[in-house]
């Protein structure tokens, strides 16, 4: 690269990220083939429609492109439609929003502060000054309180339910959820749409470790960066023709024009990925280690939500009688890289927050084992346990695994592209 700065700045970041332990539960590392994919001549081609229905001549190789990632990602996921173009998580929910809802109709979905996304109806978002929101809470014991989300449904009649969360450590009852909502439809005089965002969980989804929401919602919506493991990018699936229909107009041309086809080629790539055998062990360990990670902290005193997926919450007022911010920076400091997060119950502001977010989907893709996951525990809790723990000894804990594990920059994943 001639460009001397960035090319510096891609040399200090390839450094951070592979002398650091990455624990924030949304980020991943693709493998070379996706980078390789994403990093092609494809992103040189303007190819505004779908294929075969382009505005411009020159689609045929991208056209062939763009159905591998379209047929990939419906056997992925068992959907009979999907629209791969979303250049984000932000911008498939904006798109299904607009294809299921009238400007102003009602949607009810989880309070944020409980582990919704900003999408789905924060302040700041776009969602909120399109749609209406109301929100139904995490009950008692942080999991989603079924009785309650009936509760509310009828109260509010609202014309979209949603689901899929960005810091929920619990499995999700997608097909519970449709029998409530099934249930409040067969009276309300309103009907409900159910979406489900899977972006935090979709690599999940994909290895059949738990539900499926493509079974049971209108949308599902999804980023493909996270468990997924592919480029940055979105993606939205349905098996409903209609709806179908209406998704690939929200995207094309009402809110994006030209699609990434290089991200495109990129997502079909990792959904290669995903549909190899390998994918779901891999899937499997991040599971297990995150599950070890939160019970060695357990074991050793700390609080901790427990968990279903690739994520837990670690309470660290109530652990150490620090706020996130604080946990966060201090982690930092010592080479370990998490994100500050709210906590069911919550009484600090979301800029101080109780809690931090732990998640194992990146560390694992760099083979992390059971037992790096038991040590990154331990050195947390050292950690955050005194005001003034030994920064130098815990820094040299971490990077001692950190060194142990593969290079970000050169990870290969089987595929059944092969
Ligand atoms: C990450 C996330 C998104 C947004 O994805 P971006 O690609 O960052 O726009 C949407 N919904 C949920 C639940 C997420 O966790």
């Amino acid at each position: 690269m001639k460009d001397k700065i960035i090319k510096e700045l891609l040399e200090k970041e390839t450094i951070r990220q592979n002398e650091g332990i990455e624990l924030i539960a949304s980020e991943n590392y693709p493998s070379i083939d996706v980078m390789e994919a994403q990093g092609s001549i494809f992103t040189a081609k303007y190819a505004e429609g779908y294929p075969g229905k382009r505005y411009y001549g020159g689609c045929e190789v991208v056209d062939q492109v763009e159905s591998l990632a379209i047929e990939r990602a419906k056997e992925l996921f068992h959907a009979k439609f999907a629209n791969v173009q979303p250049h984000s998580g932000s911008q498939a929910n904006f798109a299904a929003y607009h294809a299921l809802l009238n400007k102003g109709d009602k949607v009810l979905s989880l309070v944020l502060n409980d582990g919704g996304h900003l999408t789905h109806g924060s302040p700041v978002s776009f969602s909120s000054h399109d749609y209406q929101f109301s929100f139904y809470p995490l009950g008692e014991d942080g999991h989603i309180d079924l009785d309650l989300l009936k509760e509310l449904l009828d109260k509010e009649n609202p014309n979209l339910l949603l689901a899929g969360y960005s810091a929920y450590p619990y499995a999700i009852p997608f097909k519970k959820i449709k029998e409530i909502l099934d249930a409040h439809n067969e009276k309300a005089s309103t009907h409900c749409f159910f979406m489900v965002d899977m972006a935090h969980i979709a690599g999940i989804i994909a290895s059949g470790l738990c539900e499926n929401p493509v079974d049971y919602a209108d949308i599902v919506t999804s980023t493909t960066h996270k468990t997924l493991r592919g480029p940055r990018g979105g993606l939205i699936l349905t098996n409903d023709e209609a709806i179908a229909k209406k998704v690939n107009s929200a995207i094309f041309p009402y809110s994006q024009g030209g699609p990434l086809e290089h991200v495109i080629a990129a997502k079909a790539v990792a959904f290669g990925e995903a549909l190899h055998p390998a994918f779901k062990e891999y899937m499997r360990k991040v599971l297990e280690n995150t599950k070890a990670c939160n019970d060695e902290l357990a074991a050793l005193g700390a609080k901790v939500s427990g968990t279903d997926n690739h994520l837990f919450l670690l309470d660290v007022l109530s652990s150490y009688g620090i706020n996130g911010k604080e946990a966060q920076a201090r982690l930092g400091e010592i080479g370990i890289t998490v994100n500050k997060n709210m906590i069911h119950g919550d009484t600090l502001s979301p800029a101080l927050t109780s809690g931090i977010r732990i998640g194992f989907a990146a560390l694992t893709s760099r083979g992390a084992s059971l037992e790096d996951a038991k040590e990154v525990a331990r050195i947390i809790h050292e950690a955050l346990k005194t005001p003034n723990p030994n920064i130098e000894k815990l820094k040299e804990r971490t990077a001692k695994i950190a060194a142990s594990l593969k290079d970000v920059t050169s990870l290969q994943y089987p595929s059944i592209g092969e």
